[in-house]
């Protein structure tokens, strides 16, 4: 692949899971619009962002990256965002202090809207419809008007983005992550969940470090990591057309970031080496990632990193392992044996929600507590037995109360599903099994 690479380079190639729009003019039009409107993130923060990384992959520091499945422009509120940020801080608060190690944040948030489908149509009652592929794409409704492709939506989706990415700088930088508030972040509804009392001693043994400090004479405020937090965006680049117009040069370098998130990664269903999303990636330097699932083979990783990463630089790559908790031990060792033995500068992170996606007998599609928590415990196991660094966490998961995965502390089951199941595509660990697996993690990453 060394051919010349320019942001629009990826259109001459095959391409997978893009919308047919029926109307060219329109997204066009559209796509020059975007091009205009001003980048979401800088380049500078991109790469801050890899630099936080690199200490990943040197197994220096730990990597939590989670959010919605799909944002929603129906569910797009400040207290949504409020609270998915303050569920995101408790747990990185617990990994650092109980799990002793950095943690790198990054959330699947501000530009998380259009969803590979593994079939291009659904069926409900004998009528067939295009599947829903994110509100960046088209509409959930189950009507044949609903999911046509109108690429209006990109523009909705750009300024949904912009508006949570203010949000969330407010609270990073604004004095909501000062860790003084800690005890404070506490959510309503796990006040009186099995893991607040858990939490809650967390937040006292940080309130009495920092009273420490004062008594001793070290002013926190002074010190801007006590006060602001760096919070990162990213987003799965499926919508090659809209990427293409966030990418600009940056200034500074002379370089190609892809301005809609500070890191971008490549799904299981677009990693064809010599498909259009590879060829995409490759010429962007922001952090990326890639989905590694049953699919990849040891030979098929190795030529895709020497496509993505041909530098082997450090942060640049994260590897996010996807398999289905009884599959672990089948494909991870050989992949992790292979970028070690090469030399290969990745981050591997653990995505327990994928491969673990049921059927309840309800009908609803759900993932059980326990096979999530499966697949963490075995992914870990296996980098201790290869002398590897267990990277990261990378999790569906909601601020919100909702019934979407089974299991956990609170034993929620099938006929649960059904009172508050609001996700608009795969189910997602609610605020309290979120807070509980994190706890867990926190012991793995102290071993
Ligand atoms: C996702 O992260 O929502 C997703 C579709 O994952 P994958 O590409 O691993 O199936
Ligand atoms: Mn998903």
């Amino acid at each position: 692949m060394s051919e010349r690479w320019t942001p629009e380079s990826w259109r001459a190639k095959p391409v997978q899971q893009i919308p047919e729009y029926p109307d060219q003019a329109a997204l066009k039009a559209v796509e020059q619009q975007l091009a205009g409107f001003p980048p979401l993130v800088f380049a500078g923060e991109a790469r801050k962002l890899k630099r936080a990384l690199s200490k990943v992959a040197a197994g220096e520091a730990f990597l939590l990256q989670g959010g919605d499945c799909a944002e929603s422009f129906a569910e797009h509120s400040a207290d949504n965002i409020r609270d998915f940020f303050r569920l995101f801080l408790q747990m990185a608060v617990v990994l650092t202090f109980a799990g002793g190690s950095p943690v790198v944040k990054v959330g699947r948030i501000a530009g998380q809207f259009a969803k590979p489908r593994s079939a291009p149509t659904e069926t409900i009652g004998g009528v067939e419809l295009p599947s829903y592929k994110g509100d960046i794409v088209n509409d959930n409704e189950f009507t044949a008007e609903a999911r046509i492709p109108d690429p209006r939506r990109q523009l909705e989706g750009y300024r949904q983005s912009a508006a949570t990415l203010n949000l969330i700088r407010a609270f990073a930088t604004g004095g909501y992550a000062n860790l003084d508030n800690a005890h404070r972040w506490m959510l309503g509804f796990v006040k009186d969940s099995p893991q607040s009392h858990r939490y809650q001693e967390v937040a006292e043994r940080i309130t009495e470090a920092l009273e420490f400090m004062r008594a001793i004479g070290i002013d926190p405020e002074t010190h801007p990591e006590m006060r602001t937090t760096d919070f990162y965006t990213s987003h799965e680049a499926l919508l090659l057309g809209y990427e293409q117009a966030m990418t600009r040069t940056d200034s500074t370098t002379g370089e190609w970031y892809d301005t809609s998130g500070h890191m971008l990664w490549i799904g299981d269903r677009t990693r064809q080496i010599d498909h259009a999303h590879v060829e995409f990636f490759r010429g962007i330097k922001n952090p990326i990632g890639l989905k590694c699932g049953p699919s990849t083979t040891v030979d098929g990783l190795l030529k895709l990193i020497d496509v993505l990463d041909p530098q082997n630089q450090a942060g640049r790559l994260t590897l996010i392992a996807r398999f289905g908790a009884d599959k672990v031990f089948d494909h991870l060792p050989a992949l992790v044996r292979a970028t070690k033995r090469e030399g290969r500068n990745v981050v591997w992170s653990c995505d327990p929600m994928h491969g673990n996606t049921v059927k309840a007998a309800s009908g609803y599609k759900t993932r059980p507590f326990d096979l999530i928590l499966g697949e963490v415990k075995n992914f870990f196991a296996v980098h201790e037995a290869e002398g590897t660094h267990a990277g990261g966490l990378h999790l569906e998961m909601t601020g919100k109360n909702v019934t979407e995965c089974t299991g956990g502390a609170r034993g929620m089951t099938d006929a649960d599903l059904n009172d508050r199941y609001h996700t608009f595509c795969d189910p997602r660990l609610n605020a309290e099994q979120a807070l509980e697996l994190a706890f867990i993690v926190a012991e793995l990453v102290k071993r």
